[in-house]
């Protein structure tokens, strides 16, 4: 039996993780163990902290995480280190993940709630963001001080060193060796002394993957082409920052932030999954909840961490067909179509397995 670590966490995070759950034991029967974790919101609530150290280590002794979401309006005002945000931080730095994996890929059937034009649109959208996940600015040390004149200041330090530069780099170039191989490196480079490191580096580690065309954008233009000639990108590699705010702007050129899994991996398989979105406090209870962000989590799960390829082919063939079927929940219902809730869209999914 695989041990899966499963954190629901706040507001729809239970309902989407409910259903992913439910999509694996009948694609894959028998085959995981999963144990319920307390982290988030719920767990302030519960131990006074985000993340209890049972959690972590509950998570760190699993062979995969597979976590909802966490946050929501009532933890908003809590102290800074005990946000529930604070509980994510620490459990991708406490599992060791750096590299943060976000397919951004248009299901065909969905053309028509891609934003872009249609000529854009109809190129085709199929890429990868490996975005840094432990280093940058989040990770870097932060201060609020008073100036020698006695105004308000604060500073947060942007720092990567030339290892962790290298090891997010390769699995940017490892996933381009199994698709177009075209890497496009995104950066500052022009201002910020980090990313003239981080450019260096990453040409040093093209060296090794010849057969790759690397390119290089700034993180101003990137965001400019990605909605111009989103079809000339395969793996996209930056760092984290610049990651998280690409990323969503490419959840948004694929149609719904529901739609959207991501996996997060470190040196050995122990990946932790998650969807793209947050607990969605708006609609948590409503049934109103896109699953498929979670359930593709969960395919990519299989195929990550436990090298489940079939089983994860039929569950994105699955979502595919309920897609082609015209069934959609309110995030992607478009005129045409037929709209259901979040636990028929999982119920659907199930029965084409
Ligand atoms: P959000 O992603 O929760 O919601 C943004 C919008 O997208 C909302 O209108 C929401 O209804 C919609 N949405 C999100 N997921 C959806 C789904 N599966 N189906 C249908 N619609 C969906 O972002 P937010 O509103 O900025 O944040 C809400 C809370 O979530 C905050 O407390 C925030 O800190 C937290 N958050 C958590 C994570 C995480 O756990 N990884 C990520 C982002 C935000």
């Amino acid at each position: 039996m695989k041990k899966v670590a499963v954190i629901p966490g706040d507001g729809i995070g239970p309902e989407v993780i409910g259903a992913t759950l439910e999509v694996l034991k009948k694609a894959a029967p028998n085959q995981f163990e999963f144990i319920e974790v307390s982290m988030g919101g719920n767990a302030i609530d519960k131990y006074g902290e985000p993340l209890p150290a049972q959690s972590l280590k509950t998570c760190q002794e699993a062979d995969a995480t597979l976590l909802g979401a966490v946050g929501g309006p009532k933890w908003d005002n809590v102290s800074p280190d005990l946000r529930p945000e604070r509980g994510l931080l620490g459990v991708r730095k406490g599992l060791k993940v750096f590299a943060n994996i976000r397919p951004a890929k248009i299901f065909a059937p969905l053309a028509s709630a891609c934003p872009l034009r249609k000529d854009i649109a109809e190129k085709g959208i199929d890429f990868i963001i490996v975005r840094e996940l432990t280093g940058g600015i989040y990770f870097g040390k932060h201060e609020a001080f008073t100036t020698p004149d006695g105004e308000k200041a604060a500073r947060d330090v942007m720092e990567y060193t030339e290892h962790e530069i290298r090891r997010i780099a390769h699995v940017g170039f490892k996933m381009a060796m199994g698709r177009r191989k075209i890497v496009t490196s995104i950066d500052k480079a022009n201002i910020l002394t980090s990313s003239r490191l981080w450019r260096e580096v990453v040409e040093d580690v093209a060296k090794e993957y010849p057969e790759v065309k690397l390119n290089h954008l700034y993180v101003d233009n990137a965001s400019m082409q990605l909605i111009r000639v989103p079809h000339e990108f395969d793996v996209i590699v930056t760092e984290n920052t610049f990651g998280d705010i690409l990323s969503d702007e490419a959840s948004q050129i694929v149609g719904s932030i529901g739609m959207i899994p991501s996996a997060s991996l470190g040196d050995n398989n122990r990946g932790l999954y998650e969807p793209i979105h947050g607990s969605a406090p708006d609609i948590a209870g409503q049934d109103k909840a896109n699953p498929i962000g979670t359930i593709l989590c969960g395919a990519m799960m299989l195929r990550y961490s436990f090298g489940m390829n079939e089983e994860a082919d039929r569950i994105e063939n699955a979502v595919d067909d309920v897609l082609k079927a015209g069934l959609r929940t309110p995030d992607i219902f478009t005129e045409g179509t037929k709209l259901i809730s979040g636990s028929k869209m999982k119920e659907e999914i199930i029965s084409r397995l």
